[in-house]
C-alpha cells in the first residue's frame, strides 16, 4: 500500500530542509522525498526521521524518582531491591508502558538494555524497532551464558522479527569480566555496555573503594584500572558504550581509534551527578556518538525532545560556547548519528529513498518558534510529545494522536510500581 503526507516542512537530515514537502512510502519503505503538497497535507508541522534512542531502559518506565538524590551506589542498591518485588508479567506490564512513551515521544528505534527480556516482547508487540541487548552480570562466561539462555527462553521464538534484533549487554566493567565480554563479543549479535558512567565506578575498579563497595556482592573484584582501561582488551566497534562520562583525553582518543560507539544521555548523567560527558572533544575526535534518553530510572522519562535539549545545553554550558552544538546537529545525534551508532544507518535515521520508512509528524502549532527561521531549531527547543502527531514504524501507525491512548499499558504498569514501593527493605 502506498502513502504520502506532506507537511509546512520536512527535514530529511541528510540535506537542507525542504517548504512543503512530502514523504511518499511503499510496503515499508520511502519511495520519495520531494517538494509539493499532498492531500494529507499538515500546515504548521514537520516531518522528521523516527527518532533514534541509542540507550533505554523500557522495563524501568515507572522507576521514577526510585532513590532520587542517593548516590550512585546506594541509588543502584536501591533499584536492585525493588526490581526484585516483580515477576516477569510485572517486568512485561512495565516494559509496555515503555514502548508506548517511546512511541509517543516520536521514537521509532530503541537500543535497550533489558533485565528480563520484557522490553524484546513489549517492543515486538507495540511495533517499536530496537535492539533488545539481554543483560548478564557475571565474573564467568559459563554463567553469563546461563543467565542469557534463562532470559532468552522467556521471549517467545517468534518475538524477534525483522524489526527487532536481540543482542546482549555485560552490564558494566565493575559487574562483568574482561572474559565475560570477549564471550558476549564472540557471538556474532549486537554487544552493549555501561561504561565510565561515575566516579564511583573507578573507584572501585582501581582501588576497591568508595560507595559501589557496599554491593560488592555483585561486583567483579578490582582490576587496578581505570574503566576504560580495564576495557581496553575489548574495546571494538561492535561494542556499544552508553554514557562515557569519565573520560580523559587518552581515553577519548583510544576510543576514537577502535571506533567505539558512544551512547550519550545527559540528563541522566546530570540527574544522578554523575556529570557531563565531553560530547565536543568525542565528537572532535571523530567518535561515533548517538543520543539515549535512558529511562525513568534516572532520566526521568523516555521524552527525546528533552533529551535534545539537555544535550544542547550541557554540551554549551561545559564548553562556555553557544556554537558547541547546533540545534542542527542535535538532532543528527538523535536520528542519522544514533543509526550510525546501532549499525542501522543503511536502513533507518533520515528521510530518504529507499530507506524504512520510520518517520515522525511534529505540531508547530502556537509555537514560538513558528512561524518558522531554523526548522531544525523549532523541533529542537520547540519539540514535546505533546506536539507529535503521528508516529509511523516501516509504514505502519503505531501512534496518532488523540487516537492511541494507552491506557492499559498505563494502569498496568501502575500497579507494577505500586508493588515495587510497597516492597520491604530487605
Ligand atoms: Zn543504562
Amino acid at each position: 500500500m502506498t502513502r504520502a503526507i506532506s507537511a509546512e516542512w520536512v527535514l530529511p537530515v541528510d540535506g537542507p530542509p525542504l517548504r512543503d514537502a512530502r514523504v511518499v512510502w511503499n510496503g515499508g519503505r520511502i519511495v520519495e522525498v520531494a517538494p509539493g503538497r499532498v492531500d494529507e497535507h499538515h500546515e504548521e508541522a514537520v516531518i522528521v526521521p523516527g527518532l533514534v534512542n541509542a540507550h533505554s531502559h523500557l522495563e524501568y518506565a515507572v522507576y521514577a524518582g526510585f532513590g532520587d538524590g542517593e548516590p550512585f551506589g546506594s541509588w543502584l542498591a536501591t533499584h536492585i531491591r525493588r526490581k526484585h518485588a516483580l515477576d516477569f508479567d510485572g517486568m512485561l506490564a512495565v516494559a509496555r508502558r515503555g514502548a508506548a512513551d517511546s512511541l509517543a515521544s516520536g521514537i521509532t528505534t530503541t537500543a535497550d538494555y533489558s533485565f528480563s527480556g520484557a522490553a524484546a516482547v513489549a517492543a515486538a508487540e507495540a511495533g517499536l524497532r530496537a535492539i533488545v541487548y539481554l543483560e548478564v552480570f557475571a565474573s564467568d562466561p559459563r554463567e553469563a551464558e546461563l543467565q542469557f539462555e534463562q532470559t532468552r527462553a522467556r521471549i517467545p521464538p517468534n518475538v524477534p522479527g525483522s524489526s527487532l534484533l536481540l543482542g546482549i549487554s555485560p552490564h558494566a566493567p565493575y559487574t562483568c569480566s574482561v572474559e565475560v565480554y570477549r564471550w558476549c563479543l564472540s557471538l556474532g549479535i549486537p554487544v552493549g555496555t555501561h561504561l565510565a558512567e561515575s566516579a564511583n565506578e573507578n573507584e572501585w575498579l582501581e582501588r576497591g573503594s568508595g560507595p559501589l563497595a557496599a554491593n560488592r556482592a555483585l561486583l567483579v573484584p578490582p582490576t587496578g584500572k581505570r574503566a576504560v582501561a580495564t576495557l581496553a582488551p575489548v574495546l571494538c566497534p561492535e561494542l556499544l558504550c552508553a554514557h562515557c562520562v569519565e573520560l580523559d583525553a587518552g581515553e577519548i582518543a583510544l576510543l576514537a581509534e577502535r571506533d567505539v560507539p558512544v551512547a550519550h544521555c545527559p540528563r541522566s548523567n546530570a540527574v544522578l551527578g554523575c556529570g557531563v560527558a565531553p560530547l565536543a572533544a568525542l565528537r572532535a575526535a571523530g567518535v561515533r556518538i548517538g543520543l539515549g534518553t535512558d529511562s525513568p530510572a534516572s532520566a526521568p522519562s523516555f521524552d527525546m525532545f528533552e533529551e535534545l535539549r539537555a544535550t544542547v545545553y550541557a554540551s554549551r554550558a561545559r564548553e562556555r560556547r553557544p556554537d558547541a552544538l547546533s540545534a542542527e546537529e542535535a538532532l543528527r545525534l538523535a536520528t542519522v548519528d544514533a543509526a550510525r551508532v546501532l549499525g542501522l544507518d543503511r536502513e533507518i535515521g533520515t528521510l530518504a529513498r529507499g530507506k524504512r520508512a520510520d518517520l515522525t509528524v511534529l505540531s508547530l502549532a502556537a509555537s514560538p518558534y513558528h512561524p518558522v527561521e531554523d526548522p531544525a531549531a523549532a523541533v529542537v527547543f520547540g519539540g514535546s510529545p505533546d506536539r507529535v502527531l503521528e508516529t509511523i514504524v516501516e509504514g505502519e501507525t503505531r501512534h496518532r494522536r488523540g487516537e492511541t491512548e494507552w491506557h492499559e499499558a498505563h494502569n498496568t504498569a501502575s500497579v507494577a510500581r505500586r508493588t515495587m514501593l510497597s516492597a520491604r527493605s530487605r
